[in-house]
Order: C-alpha cells, then sequence, then structure tokens
C-alpha cells in the first residue's frame, strides 16, 4: 500500500500517518523530517537546506526526487509507504509518477486534509510555544510565507491527482479520531 497524504503545514499530516504507519504496516517517509535530519547532522544537503527551510522556501525538485528515489529502495519500503510532505510541486507529482513506474510501483490512495489558514496558524503557533520554538520555520512571518507557498505550488498538485480519479480529501476541522476514521474508510474501502 503506497498512499500520499497532502495538506497544508500543520494540517495534522504527522499525526494521522503515525495511525496510518500502525495499521498498514509501511514507513512513514516525511521529506520535512529527512531534511531536518540532514540540517543536524550538518551533511552537504543540510547545509544547502537550511536557509530554504527557515525562509520557508522548497527545497529544489531534483533534490528531492533523488532523496525518494533512493529512499523507496530501501528493504523497509517494501510492504508500502506514506509519503507526508511530498509531492509539494507539480515536478515532483510528475517525476514520482516516473520513479514509480520504472520501479514497478504504483500509488494506491491520495489524501488531502483540508484546514482552513486561519486554523493553522492557530496551531503552528501552539506548536511552537509547545516545542520551545524547536522548528525554525514554526513562527508566525515563515508560516505565511509557507502557505504562500503552499497555495502557489503545491495545491496545484491537486487537480493532477483529481483528473487521475485519485483524489480524496478529508475535513481537518475534525476531532484526529473523526479525520482517521475518514481515513480508514477511504484506505479500507
Ligand atoms: P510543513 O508541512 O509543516 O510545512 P515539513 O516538515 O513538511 O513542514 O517541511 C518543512 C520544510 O522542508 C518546507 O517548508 C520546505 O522548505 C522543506 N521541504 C519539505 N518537503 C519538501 C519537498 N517535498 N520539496 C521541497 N521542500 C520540502
Amino acid at each position: 500500500m503506497n498512499i500520499i497524504l497532502f495538506g497544508p503545514p500543520g494540517a495534522g499530516k504527522g499525526t494521522q500517518a503515525e495511525f496510518i504507519v500502525n495499521r498498514f504496516k509501511v514507513v512513514q517517509l516525511s521529506t520535512g523530517d529527512m531534511l531536518r535530519a540532514a540540517v543536524t547532522q550538518g551533511t552537504e544537503l543540510g547545509r544547502m537546506a537550511k536557509a530554504v527551510m527557515a525562509a520557508g522556501d522548497l527545497v529544489d525538485d531534483g533534490i528531492i526526487l533523488g532523496i525518494i528515489g533512493d529512499r523507496i529502495d530501501e528493504p523497509d519500503c517494501a510492504n508500502g509507504f506514506i509519503l507526508d510532505g511530498f509531492p509539494r510541486t507539480l515536478p515532483q507529482a510528475a517525476g514520482l509518477d516516473r520513479l514509480l513506474a520504472e520501479k514497478g510501483r504504483k500509488r494506491d490512495a491520495v489524501i488531502e486534509v483540508q484546514v482552513p489558514d486561519s486554523e493553522l496558524f492557530a496551531r503552528i503557533e501552539k506548536r511552537a510555544a509547545e516545542t520551545g520554538g524547536a522548528r525554525a520555520d514554526d513562527n508566525a512571518e515563515t508560516l505565511k510565507k509557507r502557505l504562500e507557498v503552499y497555495h502557489s505550488q503545491t495545491a496545484p498538485v491537486l487537480p493532477y491527482y483529481q483528473e487521475k480519479g485519485m483524489l480524496n480529501t478529508v475535513d481537518g476541522l475534525q476531532t484526529i479520531e473523526a479525520v482517521t476514521a475518514e481515513i480508514m474508510t477511504i484506505l479500507e474501502g
């Protein structure tokens, strides 16, 4: 089972991904987590990505596709994976389809968790307070930029999947449990 979890920053993708991982025994692939790990480790990728991420911009498509292409070849991805935070641009979506075709793998479901911007500001501010500002991009100014980037570069991926009849949309304003229940219905249906 290969799943794409889609939605703006703060929509709850990470929270829902955990439930899906436990239920379907797939691995969660969060490009944001991978990039943050690279920044912490001070690798070449991390040095390159650090300022881009702190500004709320997107890391280069080719680099991201390279990372995902290598990662899904790892043995732990054999049973499937859930993509969280990727694809984030149309070239990434098209690149993913190419990668999957080359590897003889499929994409089973695309799930969009929909949350309005006003609610996202409140959630990210709460997360920033709870984590003591652990994430350099969890502040009102950078979030504004991340949302602009989401609407201009990431949201256009939705019609790409809709045209393919792949898009499922869930209301992310519901309780965590209700969102999980809807996602499970979609994946089990
Ligand atoms: P959120 O979804 O909460 O904004 P993520 O952890 O998914 O946070 O991503 C944090 C940052 O990492 C993004 O703002 C961006 O700079 C970078 N990033 C993550 N995934 C991608 C991607 N697929 N393509 C380009 N940049 C990415």
